[in-house]
């Protein structure tokens, strides 16, 4: 085992030690790991655009003699991320289009994107965000979120706020705590969606004191969710868990949101062990998401159908409550479109012909459309 960094447990459950001692250069790097020569090149190559950046927690769960370990292939930097493809784009989301003011996105009519900050604990190898995460000159500051917090009390629309970053947890409870004081101040915010990848890459950040700040600011005015992304059933550690026990008790419900990413977790059988421990976490998959079209990870895309078949494979094979969406983020701003395998095969004097997740195909009646003038296809846009 390579392992050459010591710790005391003061040390190891302190998230500020962790954070202070991320891996953040390649000597670092090779206390953990036998390094490639793909890996160190790539560290040479994408550092200056992408740094790296990973907590000893996360480090310690990677294989330190194989580079295909699911652990590594999120954190350490690889040569393909030097290949861009023709579809890559900066900002593949259209984010930057679509913000009102500084650090606020408001694309939906109810909801809003809050970016808080633009570090993380981790910088994730498929980040949709590269653009502007770990670069420490792009942060949403003071005055900022001043003109942020006067904008959503000034649209009684919008009722639910996503608070991201980069990651909100990068930042200290006290400031977090001026956040939902701010947002609990503002009678029309009624939920907010706190986005944080800490629970996988530094469960040590979610401690009594962050969940009692949680368990304080849930009130009947504002319902307050916890969603993160793991990825992998090697991100599903003890540690994690007991930190997930630890949200849980506060009364914050959490959504699991996986990204869906060649060598990680392409296969119903990965997907599957994911969700049935996370739901045993008390962790909702809620989302797969198809890879964003981000500069630079190509690498991790797979097809669409790929994603479609994962769908299949679960739908009827496991819990409901561990059954996402598979939803693809449209590039330029198109907002999540959901795709599911199609179930409707058909229709045959006025019912519907549906299969089930066996493949055997069962009729219901139809009552309301005209089937006569409806083809197969815009039959299923209209259920
Ligand atoms: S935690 Fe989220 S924002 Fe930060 S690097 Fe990972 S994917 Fe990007």
């Amino acid at each position: 085992m390579k392992k050459q960094v010591t710790w005391t447990t003061e040390e190891w459950n302190d998230w500020r030690w962790h954070q202070k001692n991320r891996v953040r250069n390649l000597e670092q790097l090779e206390e953990w790991v036998d390094t490639t020569a793909d890996e160190r090149e790539a560290f040479e190559k994408t550092d200056a655009v992408f740094h790296m950046g990973i907590t000893p927690y996360y480090a310690s769960l990677m294989d330190p003699v194989d580079p295909n370990c699911p652990v590594r292939l999120q954190s350490v930097p690889s040569l393909a991320e030097t290949k861009i493809s023709n579809w890559d784009l900066d900002d593949p989301l259209g984010e930057e289009a679509d913000m009102v003011v500084p650090g606020l996105t408001h694309r939906y009519p109810d909801r809003v994107l809050f970016y808080t900050n633009h570090n993380c604990a981790m910088y994730c190898r498929f980040c949709t965000r590269k653009r502007k995460v770990s670069d420490p000159t792009s942060m949403t500051n003071k005055s900022a979120y001043e003109n942020l917090f006067q904008d959503l009390a000034e649209h009684p629309e919008v009722n639910d706020v996503v608070i991201s970053g980069g990651d909100p947890l990068s930042l200290s409870d006290k400031r977090l705590m001026v956040i939902f004081e701010e947002l609990s101040k503002i009678p029309h915010i009624k939920y907010c969606r706190l986005g944080s990848r800490n629970l996988v890459t530094l469960p040590q950040r979610v401690n009594n004191d962050f969940c009692d700040m949680l368990k304080h600011y849930q009130s009947r005015n504002l319902s307050i969710f916890f969603n993160t992304h793991y990825n992998c059933p090697e991100e599903l550690t003890d540690e994690a868990w007991d930190a997930c026990d630890r949200v849980a008790a506060s009364g914050t419900p959490m959504n699991n949101q996986m990204v869906l990413l060649k060598g990680i977790n392409d296969s119903v059988e990965r997907v599957s062990e994911l969700n049935r421990k996370l739901l045993q976490m008390r962790v909702r998959p809620y989302y797969i998401y198809q890879c964003d079209l981000a500069e630079g990870v190509s690498h991790f895309r797979t097809s669409i159908a790929k994603g479609l078949e994962i769908v299949k494979g679960l739908r009827g094979h496991m819990s409901g409550l561990a059954s996402p969406h598979f939803v693809v983020d449209a590039p330029g701003g198109g907002g999540k479109i959901p795709l599911s395998p199609n179930y409707v095969v058909g229709m045959d004097e006025g019912s519907l012909m549906l299969r089930n997740f066996r493949g055997k195909v069962y009729r219901y009646p139809e009552t309301e459309l005209q089937l006569s003038s409806l083809t197969p296809e815009c039959l299923h846009d209209k259920i």
